[in-house]
Order: C-alpha cells, then sequence, then structure tokens
C-alpha cells in the first residue's frame, strides 16, 4: 500500500482527469488524500479518497483580481496561486510530517503541490490536464497580442512576488520553470501519443495515457434525429449572446439541439426556447457526446477529448491561446472545424457542414479507436505508484540544444568574417550594418537549423524504434 497526496486548483477542468486515477489508486488499497476544495468535496468523496479541504488557505481577492480570474489572466493566475502555496506552508508543514506521502500527484499549475514535494524530497508526479507544452508543441500556443503583452508586463509583478518564496525554503528559478514541462519530472498526460503534438520530443518520464474519464459507455449515434451538443466549458460560460445565436441558427430545425449554459448564468437570459432545444446549468456531458452527432465547444482540452473518446466532431470555438492549441490539432486530424464566423449563419453552416460530410465523424471514429487503445486510468495509476521513473531513452529536444551553441559559434563567425571581407575590399564604414542584419536574421535561421535538426533526430529514432 502506498500513500498518496493529490493537490489540484480549484478547477473543474484541472480535478477531473484526477477523479478517476484516484478511484483506481483507491481500488488498489493505496492511501490517497486529496487536498482540494469545498466545491468539489462530493466528486472527490465519491472516488472513496480522503478529502482535505483547502478553502481557508485561499487568500482574499479584490473585485478586480477575481475580474482578472474569471477572465483566465494568466498573471493574476500565477500571483494567486503563489500567495496560496505561502498560506498553505504551516499547514502542509505539517501534513507532509504526519501524512508521509510515498508520492505527491499535483496538477501541474498547482504550485503548492509541485513545490511542497521539492520541498519535502517526494518524488512528484505532475498531471496536466491539457497538452504537455515543451519547446516544441507550444509552437501550437499562438498568443494573442492581449494574452502576450498581459504577460509581459506581468512578469516583473511576478518576479517580485516569487522573491517571497524564497525564505520559506522554496526555491524557484523563474514562474517559467514552474509552470512549463520539463523533460525530467515525471508526468502524466491525458492524451493519446499521437494527439500529442511532438510527442517524440518528451522524455520517458512521460505517460501519455489516453483520457481519463468515468465512463464504461461506448458512442451509440443510432436514432432518428442528428443531436449537437453545446458547451462552453466551466469557466467562460457566461454567453448567453453566444447560446441566442446557436438558437436562431439550430431552433425550429430538423436537429434535436442540447445546451449546457454553466452554473453562473440565470436560464431566463434564454428566453423561450424553440421546441427542439433543451438547455440546462450542467449535463452529464459523456452521456450526452455518447448519443452526439457535432459538439459545439470552447476546446477545453477536457471537452474535446471526451468528445472525441464519443467519436463526436466538433466545431472549434476557442477564446484562449491553450484553446487555440487544442483546437488547431482538431483541424489537423480533421475531426473537426473551426467556427471562424459566429454569426447564426455562420454557427448554421458550420453545423451543416459537419453533420452532412462523413468525414468529420469518421476521423473523430478513429481518435475514439486510438484513445481507448491507451493505458488509461490504469496506466495512470501504475506510473504514479511506480513513482520516480528513470529515463532509459534519449532526450531529443537536449539533444538538438546541444547543437544550438555550436551553431551560434559558427553563426558569428561568418558574420564577423564577412565584416572583415566587406571592411577589407570595399569599405569600413558601414561594416556595422552586416552586424545589426546578421543580429536581426539570427533569430530565424536558427529556428529554421534547429527544425531541420529536430527533424533529422526524430527521423532517426523513429527508424531505430526509439
Ligand atoms: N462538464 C460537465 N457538464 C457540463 C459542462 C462541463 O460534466 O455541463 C465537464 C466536462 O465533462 C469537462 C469539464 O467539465 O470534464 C470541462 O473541462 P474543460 O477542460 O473542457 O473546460 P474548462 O471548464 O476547464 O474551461
Amino acid at each position: 500500500m502506498k500513500r498518496i497526496a493529490f493537490f489540484c486548483i480549484p478547477a473543474h477542468g484541472h480535478t477531473n482527469p484526477m477523479l478517476p486515477v484516484a478511484a483506481e489508486l483507491v481500488k488498489r488499497g493505496d492511501a490517497v488524500r486529496f487536498y482540494s476544495f469545498d466545491e468539489f468535496e462530493e466528486k472527490i468523496r465519491s472516488t472513496g479518497a480522503e478529502f482535505v479541504s483547502c478553502d481557508e488557505y485561499l487568500p482574499p481577492v479584490t473585485d478586480e483580481e477575481m475580474e482578472n480570474l474569471m477572465n483566465v489572466n494568466t498573471t493574476e493566475m500565477t500571483i494567486q496561486d503563489i500567495r496560496t502555496t505561502l498560506k498553505m506552508n504551516d499547514f502542509l508543514d505539517k501534513e507532509f510530517a504526519q501524512f508521509k506521502p510515498d508520492a505527491v500527484y499535483s496538477d501541474s499549475v498547482c504550485f503548492w503541490g509541485k513545490l511542497n514535494a521539492w520541498k519535502h524530497k517526494v518524488p512528484l508526479v505532475c498531471s496536466t490536464s491539457t497538452f504537455a507544452f515543451n519547446q516544441m508543441s507550444s509552437k501550437y500556443m499562438k498568443m494573442s497580442s492581449r494574452e502576450l503583452s498581459g504577460m509581459i508586463f506581468g512578469l516583473p509583478k511576478i518576479s517580485k512576488e516569487l522573491k517571497t518564496l524564497e525564505p520559506y525554503g522554496y526555491h524557484v528559478k523563474s514562474a517559467l520553470s514552474l509552470v512549463q514541462n520539463d523533460s525530467k519530472t515525471d508526468t502524466v498526460v491525458y492524451t493519446s501519443r499521437s494527439f500529442q503534438p511532438y510527442a517524440e520530443s518528451f522524455s520517458d518520464h512521460y505517460a501519455f495515457v489516453g483520457p481519463s474519464v468515468f465512463s464504461t459507455l461506448s458512442p451509440d449515434k443510432s436514432k432518428d434525429r442528428p443531436l449537437v451538443y453545446i458547451a462552453l466549458g466551466t469557466v467562460i460560460n457566461d454567453r448567453p449572446d453566444f447560446y441566442h445565436k446557436c438558437m436562431d441558427a439550430l431552433g425550429n430545425t430538423d436537429i434535436d439541439v442540447m445546451i449546457s449554459y454553466g452554473k453562473h448564468m440565470d436560464k431566463k437570459l434564454l428566453g423561450k426556447l424553440p421546441g427542439n432545444v433543451q438547455a440546462y446549468p450542467y449535463v452529464n456531458q459523456l452521456e450526452v457526446l455518447s448519443k452526439a452527432d457535432a459538439f459545439i465547444t470552447h476546446c477545453g482540452m477536457n471537452s474535446v477529448s471526451e468528445s472525441l473518446y464519443m467519436a463526436t466532431p466538433l466545431i472549434l470555438y476557442p477564446q484562449t491561446s491553450e484553446q487555440r492549441a487544442v483546437a488547431r490539432r482538431v483541424t489537423e486530424k480533421e475531426a473537426g472545424i473551426m467556427l471562424n464566423d459566429d454569426s447564426a449563419k455562420g454557427i448554421k453552416q458550420a453545423v451543416t457542414q459537419v453533420l452532412n460530410d462523413s468525414k468529420y465523424a469518421a476521423a473523430a471514429k478513429s481518435c475514439c479507436d486510438d484513445f481507448r487503445s491507451c493505458p488509461g486510468v490504469k496506466g495512470a495509476a501504475d506510473f504514479i505508484e511506480n513513482a520516480p521513473h528513470t529515463s532509459g531513452g534519449t532526450d531529443l529536444l537536449a539533444e538538438v540544444n546541444k547543437g544550438n551553441k555550436w551553431f551560434y559559434l559558427c553563426y558569428w563567425l561568418i558574420a564577423c568574417a564577412l565584416m572583415a571581407l566587406w571592411g577589407f575590399f570595399i569599405s569600413w564604414q558601414f561594416v556595422w550594418i552586416i552586424g545589426i542584419v546578421a543580429g536581426v536574421l539570427s533569430h530565424p535561421i536558427s529556428g529554421v537549423f534547429f527544425k531541420m535538426r529536430y527533424d533529422k533526430l526524430a527521423k532517426k529514432r523513429t527508424v531505430n524504434g526509439v
């Protein structure tokens, strides 16, 4: 029997995939203590795990901070994560001394879980509720200019906040080192190798176990009329304007429509529903998806994984850079289309396209087969019980990065030689222009060089069957 401490931030999308893993470990006879928040108590207790409430350690937030959190502002989330870690410090020191966990299973952005595992020298396994992001796969995260400027202006605030952790024995180099997936931390990712972008760039410390769901249902699409399911997740779902456009597009047609509008919105805002539309604040999403023929989604990782697990093609309406990354992967697999025009006309066109062209359903079915062949929850439980892991294979990114210093050395030697030649044979007066051009071009040229080396090494690994 092992003692395993689970940690997660107060968010359904992060908590949900950890629950079947907790249930599996409890079934095996392990002692699972789940540090979470009252909102999730019932769900957690139903897995058989011991629930520990951490609500009293959430730092007080101003109205402005709360608004930032509701808008998924990453700077604000990072700052609140750090403050919560500080407030939990004494409590978790006592808990680690008393519970003596053999392993910590922490959501990858739950700082107090990760930092305390490191501080108390307990093997850490991270739970990543989205794709694993590293140097390669983060290319999928195209930040909007608003997100990018918010992040740049937020960095000094985060660095200041990080310094407060130091006296408590938490040593953090940078915020990035806390949130990114490095190649040495044991990590469970709830998707398949083939759905994870650049899966080959991750070391053996990564277990791609496939979606973690509580469902024994299989897809069953047999019915008289098509069913379209609409949901924008559990965070930014207060969008009566969008639900109205969906009803204008699909109301009073020969399609059945189910809307999950979230717990923050008053149902009255939807007005009188057309006869073919049903709307609820929360539904059993997996059950609905098992029957649905198309899903209009905000592209949260869980929603997309659950949809493909149930062979349901998607109409993609992402709102954040992370969701845009997930949406891009779905379009690459041809299991859905982007909703580029969110007017009633655009919604109708997108739904018609997905329902009428069977290639989307076929692609979703092939993702479903792929997901269902993954190690799943049992694989995640094995991986946690056997932590820490050693990496037997090579670390592809580390290998590619090694080549970078040689690239820069050669690049600047060539640039200097060009400057010298120009100076000797033409003029010394404008030599500095070559220096500036070389500086500006170094980034894109190194990017091309890096990608070429990456592709070559990845191919070599595939040929060698690594
Ligand atoms: N969910 C649900 N019923 C609903 C709406 C959402 O069970 O009516 C669940 C859904 O199955 C998924 C989670 O809430 O597991 C939403 O997570 P996701 O990552 O898709 O989005 P987030 O809420 O984090 O934006």
